[in-house]
């Protein structure tokens, strides 16, 4: 059922009352995957001319062999080669740190998924292109992923490193005018991952992939409370497709340090199928909850201050134990504490939660604002939400404890997979990880464990614990 080759095309009548559609006709992860590219492009294109997309990088890891394996088929290929100003893409930590960059979980000078790349790709384009070949990591495949959206030409995801789960997404994060916002784009026609490829890709991004799946196990479980708490709509097939995906990544997290292709396969597969997951649910709640909020937290400030970014999966890896420590505390409390907590709750009035959100956010408060203030409830409601979850807090609490990992569990686990594990390492000091826990909730209106200790009036309790032992290890 989990298999990615077997899903690929796949119609599901489901129990959830909804019928899937995986949109994506092909996908593999195997050693040699590129070799089987010519037959793929014939059996899904019927002619045409192809334009293959890459760095100067990742062309010569895997493009020059997508672009032999063409030629030597009887395919034209064209080139697009988007130029970055980095060092090498074999990069390790050494060269990362002889290149002058801080710390080994930022990512080298990338090209930006802006306007400029985007022309580059149209200026390229001829009017016999049939496909699209992606083959790069996120960056590449955002790109190409919108340029076939607008023009209508269908494209094939080559990736080249397992470090982010949107090999199967359709949105596209771009900057416009330096500003980052989330535009529509399509899914790729089909996915041909070759390990071969995948397991000589730098140990940050690597590392980075890791963590992204790492931080689908507080997802999934702000996803069961949701459906626990509020009766938000679960779909058993994703989830557990989500949560086996998940457990296969983290069985050898030294497979994944030493870049074993079991492991390395297996993670790749995992972040194809996160992907797939929010295609089948139409949203990104299998994949994204309160972890990735606070990922988004940082890149928000950090970006506003101009700071480097650490790869967005060591920021989802480092978030994760930190709310699975929310989890716990929450579930280690009884119906007693709760009610006691209920009874004494003190609403929060909207102008203050407005004061929080500028003084957490800066310029762009107004914007924090306008997502996530119809979720806000007036003074009345939130002594009633309190009491309603009180009410029914060892139903969640049982629903929970089964579910949520042991935070030091993962912490584990991200530092045998050689991942960042600790705020201290993409420079989060404590007063930023405390301020994070108080304001992440404002980020969505999806509902998390840091609004159901919000929702309780915990929070602010919580998260000064939480963040005390975080610093204390
Ligand atoms: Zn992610
Ligand atoms: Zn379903």
């Amino acid at each position: 059922m989990y298999n990615i080759s077997d899903l690929a095309g796949r119609s599901i009548e489901c129990d959830c009352g909804h019928r899937h559609e995986v949109l994506i006709k092909h996908m593999e992860v195997e050693s040699g995957a590129i070799n089987h590219l010519p037959d793929v492009c014939r059996k899904l294109f019927a002619s045409g001319n192809a334009l293959l997309v890459a760095d100067d990088n990742t062309y010569k890891v895997a493009g020059a062999r997508v672009y032999e394996a063409l030629i030597n088929h009887g395919f034209n290929a064209d080139i697009c080669m988007l130029k970055r100003p980095s060092i090498g893409y074999d990069a390790d930590e050494t060269s990362a740190a002889q290149a002058g960059i801080s710390s080994p979980w930022e990512p080298a000078d990338a090209i930006a998924t802006d306007e400029r790349s985007i022309v580059r790709i149209m200026v390229a384009l001829k009017p016999d292109t049939a496909f699209l070949l992606a083959v790069g990591s996120g960056t590449i495949n955002d790109l190409v992923r919108f340029v076939s959206s607008r023009t209508g030409i269908p494209y094939i995801s080559i990736p080249t490193a397992p470090s982010v789960d949107g090999y199967a997404s359709t949105v596209v994060p771009l900057l416009m005018d330096g500003f980052k916002r989330t535009v529509p784009g399509t899914y790729p026609t089909a996915i041909i991952a070759d390990t071969d490829v995948l397991c000589n890709a730098p140990s940050p991004m690597i590392a980075a992939g890791f963590g992204d799946m790492v931080g689908k196990l507080t997802a999934l479980s702000d996803w069961k409370l949701g459906h626990v708490l509020d009766d938000e709509y679960l779909c058993q097939t994703s989830f557990d497709m989500m949560s086996s995906a998940v457990q296969k990544c983290l069985s050898d997290p030294a497979g994944i340090r030493q870049r074993k292709p079991d492991a390395i396969k297996a993670l790749m597969e995992g972040l194809i199928l996160s992907g797939i997951a929010m295609m089948l649910v139409g949203n990104s709640r299998p994949a994204s909850g309160s972890e990735h909020h606070m990922a988004h937290y940082w890149e928000m400030l950090f970006a506003q201050k101009g700071f480097r970014q650490a790869y967005h999966g060591a920021k989802v890896g480092i978030a994760t134990p930190v709310i699975a420590s929310v989890y716990k505390k929450l579930t280690d409390m009884d119906e007693t504490q709760i009610k006691a907590m209920a009874d004494a709750y003190t609403p929060v009035s909207p102008s203050v939660r407005r004061q929080r959100v500028a003084d957490a956010f800066g310029q762009l408060a107004d914007e924090v604002i306008a997502e996530s203030s119809s979720v806000w409830l007036s003074e009345d409601e939130q002594k009633q939400r309190a009491h309603y979850i009180a009410e029914r807090w060892t139903a969640i609490r049982d629903a929970l404890r089964s579910s949520v990992p042991d935070p030091q569990e993962i912490k584990r686990l991200l530092a045998d997979a050689g991942a960042a594990y600790s705020a201290g390492h993409i420079n989060v000091d404590a007063g930023l990880l405390h301020q994070t826990l108080l304001n992440a909730m404002y980020i969505r209106t999806r509902y998390t464990v840091l609004r159901l200790a919000d929702d309780i009036g915990c929070l602010e309790n919580l998260a000064a614990e939480v963040t005390k032992e975080a610093f204390l290890e």
